[in-house]
């Protein structure tokens, strides 16, 4: 998962960027880049680190012009070097690009510049489609001035050779005007939308960049389309290749700042939703099972804990305390040191939660080590039981359009489904029997007195099938074939040793 941020028509462009993408900082920590345009000069500036700790006022006063691209990024393919660090740069025929997605053929397009002696400087995987793009524009066709039929035509072959979930965005020059753009892939996976402010536009992951920036929101874009925005005129669009709308459902879940739209959704609403679809899920499979409190485990599991109270008619309560400033934790090296930081990150109230039944609400279990330790913390704390509901379904299938989950071996529903003795060809399907199975070995595992998860029966009512859930249905929208799971697999494998 990353962030994208594009604006034009406005002046000192790089530093809104620099704003915006503070505001979509939780889509990216490893990295964050931002390039500019101003006449013919491109310039750009990327490095590792937080946003406001890799731009100040001197370096965004470099990054001069009235257009400018912008990435946090979070790394699914690559590492986390500097130079694997978006946007990147083509100068024939002069393009500045960034993107939020996941090429699933990555390894193939690499091999196959490299037959025409063509060498990258990074692991990350917009630099060749970056190459793919800047050479289908230029080819047989070098020219001084290019049309948006040229940049058009550019794109649609880009589309035929890449694989994989993307959203673009660039600035490129188009009939002598500076142009910012933005594409979807052909079935939407990740987000990208866009407003207006008088005669300047903006574009992003999440409508949270338009709050900040007091930009109106118009709208999100079309999978498998492009828009291109010019200071002052009214944007273009045109559709590269449509194959369907599948955006991802986890965005909902979790990723997504709930204070955002996505997709013409509100992100807040989808989670309250699925508070009450989870209530609905324990009233028809969990009866007999009671409780005192219900308890969302900070911060994404609020808007539906707050739901799944009202409807359970159980008061809801706080029994942790987020610490804003205790940083990343996961990247501890040792149990001991994992535990002190989630005491650091999560401070529980005691007396919420002594003598109490606790319902613990959260959002997902991809490798189980926070509930553990959660379970830990309460037990410490004198709950009497405590329960959980999670409010989708079991993560047991890798994706590969960019959130870093890409084996099956890390995610512990798809372990305990090994455990239990079930084989599983490629992707891992889940009725309902199963899932009642799998939720009372995970509760036996964690040390829980319950456990229930939300159905995918359930889960589709969400976004009424147009959506990718693959990680929870093994329905990829893209197909991905073994060798490029194998090598997404291999390069996650090695960028964490
Ligand atoms: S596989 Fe899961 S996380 Fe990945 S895009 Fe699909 S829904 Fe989102």
């Amino acid at each position: 998962m990353c962030g994208i941020v594009g604006i034009i028509g406005v002046d000192g462009a790089s530093k809104k960027v620099a704003t915006a993408l503070q505001a979509i900082q939780h889509r990216g920590q490893d990295s964050a880049g931002i390039g500019a345009k101003k006449g013919n000069h491109f310039r750009y500036f990327k490095d590792i680190g937080l946003v406001h700790r890799i731009f100040n006022e001197n370096e965004l006063e470099r990054l001069e012009g009235r257009c400018a691209v912008g990435h946090v990024r979070y790394p699914t393919i690559g590492g986390n070097s500097k130079e694997d660090a978006q946007p990147f740069y083509s100068r024939w025929p002069g393009i500045i690009m960034a993107h939020n997605g996941n090429i699933t053929n990555f390894e193939e397009i690499k091999e196959y510049l490299l037959s025409q002696s063509i060498f990258l400087s990074s692991k990350c995987d917009i630099e060749p489609v970056l190459y793919i793009l800047s050479n289908a524009i230029i080819k047989d066709n070098v020219k001084r001035v290019y049309s948006f039929e040229d940049v058009v035509k550019g794109l649609k072959e880009t589309f035929k050779i890449v694989k994989g979930a993307y959203s673009l965005v660039g600035i490129i020059s188009i009939e002598g005007k500076d142009t910012l753009f933005v594409a979807r892939d052909p079935y939407g996976i990740r987000p990208a939308v866009w407003g207006k402010k008088e005669s300047s536009y903006l574009v992003c992951s999440e409508s949270v960049c338009m709050d900040v920036l007091d930009y109106e929101y118009v709208g999100s874009v079309k999978s498998g389309h492009v828009m291109f925005f010019r200071e002052g005129e009214e944007p273009i669009e045109y559709e590269i290749e449509k194959k369907g709308t599948t955006p991802c459902i986890f965005e909902y879940i979790y990723f997504a700042r709930p204070d955002s739209r996505i997709n013409d959704h509100c992100v807040y609403e989808k989670r309250m939703e699925l508070g009450r679809l989870l209530a609905d899920e324990f009233k028809e499979r969990k009866k007999g099972i009671d409780f005192d409190i219900v308890m969302p485990i900070p911060d994404t599991s609020r808007p539906s804990a707050i739901t799944f109270s009202e409807e359970m008619k159980k008061p809801i309560r706080e029994g942790f305390i987020k610490n804003r400033y205790s940083g990343r934790t996961f990247i501890m090296p040792t149990q001991g040191d994992r535990s002190t930081a989630l005491r650091l990150k999560l401070n529980p109230i005691k007396a919420e939660i002594e003598g109490k039944s606790i319902m613990l609400i959260d959002d997902s279990i991809v490798r189980g080590n926070t509930v553990k330790r959660i379970v830990e913390v309460l037990r410490g704390k004198g709950a009497k039981e405590i329960h959980l509901a999670i409010y989708s379904p079991p993560v047991v299938n890798p994706c590969f359009y960019g959130i870093d989950m890409s084996t099956h071996d890390e995610l512990i529903a798809y372990k305990v489904l090994k455990e239990l003795g079930y084989e599983f060809e490629n992707s891992v399907k889940i009725d309902k029997d199963l899932l009642t199975k799998l939720e009372e070995k995970l509760a036996e595992k964690f040390g829980l007195s319950s456990l229930t998860y939300l159905s995918i029966e359930r889960l589709n009512n969400l976004l009424e099938n147009n959506r990718c859930a693959a990680c929870f249905d093994g329905n990829y929208p893209v197909e991905v074939d073994e060798k490029s799971r194998r090598c997404i697999v291999f390069d996650r494998l090695s960028s964490r040793d």
